[in-house]
């Protein structure tokens, strides 16, 4: 059993923003990753909206993220997060091979994608991929579609557009995204967005090789070899569940210090309940909860 002040779980934006603040203060903690350091953005080709930073891609920025808090010290310690437990004031974090005793937790783990359409399961790892930097190899010359909204969506469909034959960019509402990631896919002649429109099935035996979309009541069956679908979001917070975390579309739901409803217990990033999901907002919320930290462990002492 390892003694810290503070766990913050997860490596990405917001964790690492955490950590940068953290490691100024004289409180002792560990940062606790499953995967490979910098989160989600280590598969972003190209990052939009961070300030002061153009042209960057996700990878080069994960590392900036990493090298800032390395710089004061921080390092990021390998553990698949199980199961908190809290008693007397005291929260217990177990990984697969270690166990932290805390005063605070920081919970920055983002979310995962999730099955939700027919056959999307079934097909996980045989043409149901959520990664085209991952993945778009595979679909060279043939054809894919992309089923999602917004940024992060829009972006995979841009990787694979001159990469494949065809790229279907499915959106099941009115698409919203920044317009020069629009203006650049509607110009590929590679690509066609499709709004308001629902996968409602991926088939293919035993590969994927048709979805079916449904647009005005009527459905269509389009042949394809890949689909990345990125509706199925699920905040990563199975491992709250022996604490009663008051939670919101599946989200935890954060204060303005970013503490949720469990005291000493702080979230920050893309497993916040919240509008904007993006490297900047993480960012911000790290360093939010960090001083959320602070305040609550000096009110623990008078
Ligand atoms: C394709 C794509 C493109 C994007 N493009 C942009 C963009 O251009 N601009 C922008 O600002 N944002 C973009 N985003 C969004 C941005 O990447 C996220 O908002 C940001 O990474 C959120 O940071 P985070 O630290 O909250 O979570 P994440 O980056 O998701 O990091 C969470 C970390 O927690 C770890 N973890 C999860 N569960 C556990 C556990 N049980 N134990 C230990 N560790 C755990 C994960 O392995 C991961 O490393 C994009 C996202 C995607 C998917």
């Amino acid at each position: 059993m390892k003694q810290v002040d503070v766990v913050i779980i997860g490596s990405g934006p917001a964790g690492m923003s955490a950590a940068l603040y953290l490691a100024r203060t004289s409180l002792s903690f560990v940062v606790l990753e499953k995967g490979a350091p910098g989160g989600k953005l280590i598969n972003v080709p190209h990052i939009a909206n961070y300030p002061a930073q153009e042209d960057l891609s996700g990878f080069m920025l994960a590392q900036q993220f990493l090298n800032s808090a390395a710089r004061f010290g921080v390092e990021v310690t390998y553990g698949n997060v199980s199961a908190i437990t809290k008693e007397n004031d005291i929260f217990t974090v177990h990984t697969d091979d270690e166990t932290y005793e805390a005063k605070a937790v920081i919970v920055c783990t983002g979310f995962s994608n999730v099955p939700s359409i027919p056959g999307e399961k079934e097909h996980m790892g045989k043409g149901v991929s959520y990664c085209a930097t991952c993945d778009g190899r595979f679909y060279k010359g043939k054809r894919v579609a992309v089923y999602g909204n917004g940024d992060p969506a829009i972006q995979e469909a841009l990787y694979l557009a001159p990469l494949c034959e065809k790229t279907y960019f499915i959106v099941p509402d009115e698409l919203k995204a920044t317009e020069l990631f629009v203006k650049n896919l509607s110009s590929n002649p590679s690509a066609e967005i499709i709004e308001s429109a629902k996968i409602t099935k991926i088939s293919g035996e035993p590969k994927v090789s048709s979805i079916t979309v449904l647009k005005d009541d009527k459905e269509e069956e389009i042949e394809i070899a890949g689909v990345f679908p990125l509706v199925g979001e699920k905040s990563a917070s199975s491992f709250l569940l022996n604490l009663d975390v008051e939670m919101e579309k599946g989200f935890i739901k954060a204060n303005d210090m970013m503490m949720s409803s469990v005291p000493g217990l702080f979230a920050a990033g893309d497993i916040v309940n919240k509008r904007l999901k993006q490297v900047v907002t993480a960012a911000s919320d790290g360093a939010i909860a960090t001083n959320g930290v602070l305040a609550y462990l000096n009110s623990r002492k008078k």
